[in-house]
């Protein structure tokens, strides 16, 4: 089969040509239908630095559906054919955070003082993912999809999952105000969630080279727009709000500074939450948060409970995901859709085996 092989830690991958997997008692062999290119892959592409903990050779994608195609355990024949989207996490069900529900949290073993990317986090990361024309899972890391969800939502569930995750670790309510800072496919994600809230305003931010992206947002639900390298984002908040500032900030972009930028924007006893990841460290403004009683909340991958959910908000037709995908290409042109990716001018690159 063919498959997108990332072969060590430096930039670059490759289609090669490999075997089927091979699978076990408890595992199904996926024929993959649509699976997408996230910010991870795309760091991983690039040779970005903080990834040492793939293993490699490794064939990427931890955002994939398809259909199964084999069954490790002849007693689960009745599987063969169903519609199925893969949970990446593998969670141990057996130490203090699966205990919790936090799936997206398990470290197996590790240490919870550890803030690591999770031990869980297996499928595209520490076992071969989606980006093949076969991926072998664990039986109990398949949702099965109903007939309302098309194959390529599924593909890039685990993303819109996150920004339902960003959600539910909010306090946000109807009449709220919110501010969206990065209007990348999580920032887009949580535009169309949030669009339905029935919130008092909701603003994006980006940067002038977003244009493209911005007006996605405004088309999926934005009220307004910030172009925030060509004015005082703040101090635009301010205006949108009439002085009132913003009950809620999502903060996806991971740039170093646009965490302070949120806390300023806030109202007093306003939440930020805190979705994108920097390489860079950031000086904290602390005497704000003190002072103005604020909340800062992280935001980390999604759990089975809160992918489950994502799954039936996709098969609802409630929430317009479909506009999230801006390019669909072929496995075979696997890597023009990493290219498509590194412009950031869309939101989600699907590819299709
Ligand atoms: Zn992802
Ligand atoms: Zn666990």
């Amino acid at each position: 089969m063919k498959a997108l092989i990332k072969p060590d830690y430096g930039p670059g991958m490759h289609i090669e040509e490999v075997s089927l997997p091979e699978i076990g008692p408890d595992d199904v062999l996926i024929k993959v239908q649509a699976a997408s290119i996230c910010g991870s892959d795309l760091h991983m592409y690039e040779g970005a630095s903080g990834y040492d903990w793939i293993n490699v050779p490794l064939v990427p994608g931890h955002e994939f559906a398809g259909i199964i195609a084999e069954v490790g355990d002849p007693a689960s024949s009745a599987l063969l054919g169903k519609r199925v989207v893969v949970n990446p996490y593998i969670s141990c069900g057996e130490c203090d955070a699966c205990y919790r529900g936090q799936t997206n949290l398990c470290d197996g073993v590790g240490s919870p003082m550890d803030k690591v990317p999770a031990r869980s986090l297996t499928y595209g990361f520490r076992q071969d993912g989606g980006m093949a024309e076969y991926a072998a899972v664990k039986k109990s890391n398949v949702l099965f999809l109903p007939e309302e969800c098309p194959m390529e939502i599924a593909g890039m569930l685990e993303a819109i999952g996150i920004s339902v995750h960003a959600i539910e670790r909010s306090s946000i309510k109807p009449g709220d105000s919110a501010v969206v800072i990065g209007p990348g496919p999580i920032g887009l994600a949580l535009v169309t969630i949030l669009a339905n809230y029935g919130l008092s305003c909701l603003i994006v931010t980006g940067l002038q080279a977003d244009e493209k992206r911005l007006k996605l947002a405004q088309t999926l639900g934005a009220t307004d727009l910030i172009y925030a390298d060509a004015c005082d984002d703040v101090e635009e908040v301010r205006q949108i709000t009439e002085g009132a500032g913003i009950d809620f900030v999502f903060e996806t972009s991971g740039f170093a500074g646009a965490m302070n930028r949120g806390i300023k924007m806030l109202r007093k006893e306003g939440e930020l939450l805190l979705i994108g990841i920097t390489s860079q460290q950031t000086h904290l403004m602390t005497n704000e948060l003190v002072r103005g009683e604020l909340t800062i909340k992280g935001v980390y991958g999604v759990t089975r409970k809160t992918l489950k959910r994502t799954l039936d908000m996709a098969a609802s037709g409630k929430y317009e995901f479909s506009k999230l995908i801006t390019y669909t290409v072929p496995l075979e042109k696997v890597l023009l859709g990493f290219e498509y990716g590194k412009k950031r001018d869309g939101a989600k690159v699907i590819i299709k085996p």
